[in-house]
């Protein structure tokens, strides 16, 4: 089953074009990483999938499972199975992370017209995700994310990805800033979530998250398109070689 399709997909800020003709096929069960030089326009392209009103798509299409997702609003994208981490707002002073994370998981229920569950089978569920991240229950008392640290901001993603079961997760940068703990811990999150029956797209500068979450396939982005795809070796070649023949070979037609 093709989750997520994108063909010659370009995208402006400001005016400027930033992606210049993607091409992405991701199908059920696969997990796809995509690097690339700083700059390259993979951000540009997770906030594309994400809806972001600074970005227009002027070229291509996207669908998810078989949809338009150009029609969607951002909302309806993540309710519909799309899981992008920074949809979520940065921090809510005063809003505890429980009722920040049961008031999402209802919305999502809702859009897929299942009841809501209340307050108590939602802290039964809570608890058991809550492992998955290995954090103490006494986190969901916070208020969202203030005084989070970096890595239990990560942690907190890969518990929101739990909770709401996307059929499809972008996770854009996920390893910048965790220590060794934290990456391998949300790198277990996410190979715990990865199933048959979702994907999960990685976009990553280093290849150190690689190391614990292994890719079905690594394409390397420049100047806002896909021009090389490989498997998981790829990335191994991209660390010890860096970028630079990849962008040679492509260039230069090989
Ligand atoms: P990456 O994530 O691969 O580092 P980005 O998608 O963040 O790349 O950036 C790609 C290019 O688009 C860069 O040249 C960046 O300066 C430009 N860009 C990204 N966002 C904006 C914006 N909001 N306004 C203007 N230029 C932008
Ligand atoms: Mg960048
Ligand atoms: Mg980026």
């Amino acid at each position: 089953e093709i989750v997520l399709s994108v063909r010659d997909l370009r995208a402006t800020v400001d005016g400027t074009e930033i992606l210049k003709g993607l091409n992405l096929e991701v199908r059920a069960g696969e997990i796809h990483a995509i690097m690339g030089l700083n700059g390259s326009g993979k951000s540009t392209f997770s906030k594309v999938l994400a809806g972001h009103p600074d970005y227009e798509v002027t070229a291509g299409e996207i669908h998810f499972k078989g949809q338009d997702v150009l029609e969607l609003d951002p909302h309806d994208r993540a309710t519909a199975g799309i899981f992008l981490a920074f949809q979520y707002p940065l921090e809510i002073p005063g809003v505890s992370n429980r009722d920040f994370l049961r008031v999402a998981f209802n919305a999502h229920r809702k859009a897929r017209g299942e009841d809501e569950i209340d307050v108590f089978d939602f802290d039964d569920l809570i608890e058991e995700k809550l492992d998955l991240v290995k954090m103490d229950a006494s986190f969901l008392d916070r208020s969202v994310n203030e005084g989070f640290s970096g890595g239990e901001k990560k942690r907190n993603e890969i518990l929101q990805m739990a909770l709401l079961e996307p059929a499809l997760s972008i996770l854009d940068e996920t390893d910048s800033g965790l220590d060794i703990d934290a990456l391998k811990t949300v790198a277990g999150g996410v190979n715990q979530l990865a199933n048959a029956h979702n994907a999960v797209v990685l976009i990553t500068h280093y290849q150190r998250l690689l190391d614990y979450i292994v890719p079905d396939f690594v394409h390397v982005m420049a100047d806002g398109r896909i021009i090389t795809t490989g498997g998981k070796d790829l990335a191994k070649q991209l660390e010890s070689r860096g970028y630079e023949w990849v962008l040679e070979e492509f260039r230069t037609g090989v």
